[in-house]
């Protein structure tokens, strides 16, 4: 070893799902929404200033801050942005999880959690999912250093009621308490209408899957003001610039058009449901999701042999070599033309099989 080489930190990386380059692919492999993005995204995306790019953007995000706020109906100092809600979470877990306790979330849960938490030497403590897969709140109760879950839970897509998020904040009201909406649009209810009640609950959300702009990069976090203040502050210790100019005015335009995005949603929850429909005449089982997913596993066939034949016509899911999870395809919502294309794949496939 160099000696240098002592001093490096060394952590194991979350990896991204694929990114396939080529025109015939059908990509259900990182929940991206089928659907472009509102019009008035594009529409501003023509007109755009690029003269103003010789500026730094506004480090305070405040067009996009205000246009989130004013959707949600909260103050505008209650509304954290970032470059798409790995950057907020990754800031949420720098500025609340200081503790010697460990922080708690769920075994099966986001693949992002335990690198943030080995990144910031965040001890953690990870609570099984029970055997349908469900985050039991009762293992929430103990003592801990901070609690983060998705709800829906990713990649089962299951989620939870208001009423179990909020047993977990009422059993932990001396740390921060943060759920996970990256995928809440698609049919499960937010916990937004508790953060007037619970000081220390912070809901993070995404531009990512339900408007369309994985692309853009652009997540933000919802809560009291002080959390808010708080989160600044380590960003502003860190790096003032993370928005670009475009994702700002691009982001500001999405909000703007709640009927194509309700649309769009309506979409592919229907598209979700026909799907669930066919993959069980097909001999799949999965839990009930209310994502943008299906977490699916075959009566028959190893998920892996799926994986490949899919893989190999163009089509690629999502699979995950981990115990429990390894029998397993996470399978995005595409279109229905995507769909059909994968059901009449798959049809003939396993009656092959
Ligand atoms: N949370 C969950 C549960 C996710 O699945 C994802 C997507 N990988 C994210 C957060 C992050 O998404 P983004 O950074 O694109 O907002």
């Amino acid at each position: 070893m160099r000696p240098w080489e002592k001093n490096i930190r060394k952590v194991v990386p979350y990896v991204p799902g694929e990114q396939p380059k080529g025109d015939r692919l059908i990509k259900l492999n990182t929940n991206e929404n089928p659907y472009p993005p509102a019009p008035g995204v594009e529409q501003a995306l023509r007109t755009m200033d690029t003269d103003a790019f010789r500026k730094y953007p506004d480090p305070t995000a405040s067009a996009l801050t205000e246009a989130l706020a004013e959707y949600y109906q909260v103050g505008k100092n209650q509304v954290f942005v970032g470059v798409g809600s790995d950057d907020v979470i990754g800031m949420a877990f720098l500025t609340f999880f200081n503790s010697d306790k460990p922080i708690l979330f769920p075994d099966v849960t986001y693949s992002f959690y335990p690198v943030w938490a080995d990144l910031f030497r965040i001890p953690y403590e990870t609570p099984a999912l029970d055997e349908q897969f469900r985050i039991r709140k009762e293992d929430y109760y103990r003592e801990n250093g901070g609690v983060i879950f998705p709800n829906p839970n990713a990649p089962t897509g299951l989620d939870m009621g208001l009423d179990e998020i909020e047993d977990i904040l009422k059993h932990n009201q001396d740390v921060v308490v943060i759920v996970d909406e990256a995928y809440v649009d698609f049919g499960s209810q937010s916990a937004l209408s508790l953060i007037s009640k619970y000081e220390n609950l912070l809901v993070v959300q995404t531009f990512s899957k339900s408007r369309s702009m994985a692309g853009m990069r652009i997540g933000y976090a919802i809560g009291h003001p002080d959390l808010i203040r708080a989160m600044n502050d380590v960003k502003y210790s860190y790096n003032s610039y993370t928005m670009n100019m475009p994702s700002l005015m691009l982001g500001v335009e999405a909000v703007k058009d709640d009927a194509y995005f309700k649309e769009t949603l309506g979409k592919i929850m229907k598209t979700r449901e026909e799907t669930k429909g066919w993959m069980k005449e097909l001999g799949f089982s999965f839990p009930d999701s209310k994502s943008n997913f299906l977490f699916a596993s075959h009566e028959r066939v190893p998920a892996v042999e799926i994986f490949e034949a899919l893989k190999k016509e163009q089509i690629y899911v999502r699979y995950f070599k981990q115990p429990r999870l390894e029998n397993y395809l996470r399978i995005t919502i595409g279109t229905d033309a995507e769909m059909a294309a994968l059901k009449q794949f798959l049809e003939s496939f396993l009656s092959g099989r």
